[in-house]
């Protein structure tokens, strides 16, 4: 029988820099890219499906078929009337990326303003994905909307992945970050932190610190992703360490937690060993970080051992 992957939050449309003051367009978004690199990294007895809420407009239109393209499921994404999706920027000057964002209006921060829609989506699945930036961009009773149906899930037996991807600026105080992101993860069965992010804004000074912060609050397995320096597991209190692959030339680091994450949970479901999945996880973020773009295409991941 096939099992379920869902990945809850907004797919934005990306323009970069392509030379001669052109633009390329494309689409990515923390919990998408997870979706991509999981839907990659999965066979065909698993289906991946995104949830999330465009527009009516032809860019939303455009979105979803690239989503579907992907072999990623749609039919879970709400429409709204009126609406466009979020838009996102890459700015190079003289070799430093930054970003802009026009987010603010996104279809995607009503994604949870259907309840039913939303509970009959989480309860049709065996895995849920979701992060901070999925809690982020809603408005707060919505928040509290999605973590309810995310705690029903655990109860069920689902298994429910958090990444914290802490982002201060979506957030309109630091208590209600911390508030907001604590509940995510103790929702959660397992929590997949960045600990840079953990260290800079929770204040956790070792890896150890983010692990236990984690586990107090009810998480049940936790992955701390420590860039080069590999990742420190802790599932169900046994610990283990996994370095990073070396990687030749660093091209570009972006969405290498979410491929992590991704390719973590992909041979993770499939095989239930941990430090496995974080040996093939770091294979498949080292071949993204050699690569330009978020997205990588499944032939350039090295998958067949290639
Ligand atoms: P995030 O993108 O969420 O900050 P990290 O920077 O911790 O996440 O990277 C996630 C994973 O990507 C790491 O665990 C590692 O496997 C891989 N990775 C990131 N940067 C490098 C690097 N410079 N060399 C090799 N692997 C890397």
């Amino acid at each position: 029988m096939s099992r379920r992957f869902l990945s809850i939050g907004e797919c934005m449309v990306e323009l970069s820099q392509a030379g001669d003051g052109l633009l390329r367009k494309g689409f990515a978004g923390d919990t998408f890219n997870t979706a991509w690199y999981a839907r990659a990294c999965l066979g065909p007895d698993w289906s991946v499906d995104y949830f999330t809420a465009l527009g009516d407009d032809a860019m939303s239109d455009e979105m979803v078929a690239f989503i579907d393209k992907a072999g990623i499921g749609t039919s879970l994404i709400r429409r709204i009337k009126g609406k466009t999706p979020g838009l996102y920027m890459i700015n190079l000057k003289n070799g430093e990326r930054s970003f802009s964002y026009w987010r603010d209006n996104s279809a995607a921060r009503s994604l949870a303003a259907d309840p039913d829609g939303l509970r009959e989506a989480v309860e049709s699945v065996d895995v849920v994905y979701f992060s901070g930036i999925t809690l982020a961009i809603l408005p707060q009773e919505d928040a509290t909307t999605l973590l309810a149906e995310i705690r029903r899930a655990k109860a069920a037996g689902k298994l429910v992945v958090f990444d914290p991807n802490i982002r201060p600026r979506l957030w309109s105080s630091y208590d209600i970050m911390h508030a907001t992101i604590s509940e995510g993860a103790r929702s959660s069965v397992i929590v997949m932190p960045s600990f840079d992010d953990e260290a800079a804004h929770f204040g956790d000074d070792s890896i150890e610190a983010t692990v236990h912060r984690y586990r107090a609050l009810g998480a049940v397995h936790i992955v701390v992703k420590n860039g080069a320096d590999g990742v420190r597991l802790n599932f169900a209190g046994e610990e283990s360490f996994v370095p990073a692959q070396k990687v030749e030339q660093v091209v570009d680091t972006t969405s290498a937690g979410d491929s992590f994450n991704g390719a973590f949970l992909a041979h993770y479901l499939d095989t239930a060993d941990e430090t496995a999945a974080a040996r093939f996880a770091a294979g498949v973020a080292a071949r993204v970080v050699s690569e330009h773009g978020a997205l990588v295409a499944k032939e350039k991941l090295g998958l067949d051992g290639g």
